[in-house]
C-alpha cells in the first residue's frame, strides 16, 4: 500500500487494491499521467493537456467534457452545466464520434452508465473504465492490466 494514500472520498485505491488483495503488487501511483486513446479509431483523446470527450446529457444536449489525464485527479470541465450526481447519457470520441459507453457494466458506486477509453504510460494500452455521473470518482483498471502497464514502463524489465 502506498504510504501517501489519499483520504477517503478518493476511492480508486479502496475499490481496486483493498477489494482485490493485490496489495503485495506494485500499484500505479496517484497522479500518474495516463495517455488516453479511442478504443475504436486509436486516436489520442488528449487535447490541450486534458482528455477531451464529446458528451450528450440525458436531456439530449450535446457538448463536451474534459477530464484530467492524471490518475486520481478528478478535475473536470464542460461547456454544459451538469448537476452534481447526474449522469451523462453518452460520451464519444472527438475524432470518430463513436460511443465510448460500455453496455452491461455499472458503476461500483451505484450509477448506471460507464464509459471506457484505452490508457497507457508507454506502448501497452489497456481499458480504463469510468462512471458517467458528475462528481462520481468511480473508475476501474483491471489489476492484471495495471501490471502490464507497469512492466511496460519499467527500465529494468
Ligand atoms: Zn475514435
Ligand atoms: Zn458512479
Amino acid at each position: 500500500m502506498s504510504p501517501d494514500r489519499p483520504p477517503r472520498g478518493e476511492r480508486w485505491e479502496d475499490l481496486l487494491w483493498q477489494k482485490h488483495h493485490y496489495n503485495d503488487r506494485t500499484a500505479l501511483k496517484s497522479g500518474s499521467y495516463l495517455r488516453a486513446y479511442c478504443p475504436h479509431c486509436d486516436a489520442s483523446l488528449i487535447r490541450g493537456g486534458m482528455i477531451r470527450l464529446e458528451s450528450t446529457t440525458l436531456g439530449g444536449q450535446d457538448g463536451w467534457v474534459e477530464l484530467s489525464p492524471y490518475l486520481n485527479v478528478f478535475e473536470r470541465r464542460s461547456d454544459i452545466r451538469i448537476p452534481e450526481g447526474e449522469e451523462l447519457a453518452d460520451l464519444r470520441c472527438w475524432h470518430c464520434h463513436r460511443s465510448l459507453r460500455v453496455e452491461g457494466l455499472a458503476c461500483g458506486l451505484g450509477d448506471d452508465r460507464v464509459a471506457s477509453v484505452l490508457v497507457g504510460v508507454s506502448s501497452v494500452r489497456v481499458p480504463f473504465y469510468f462512471c458517467l455521473a458528475r462528481g462520481c470518482g468511480w473508475h476501474r483498471l483491471d489489476p492484471e492490466d495495471v501490471q502490464r502497464i507497469i512492466l511496460d514502463d519499467s527500465q529494468e524489465w
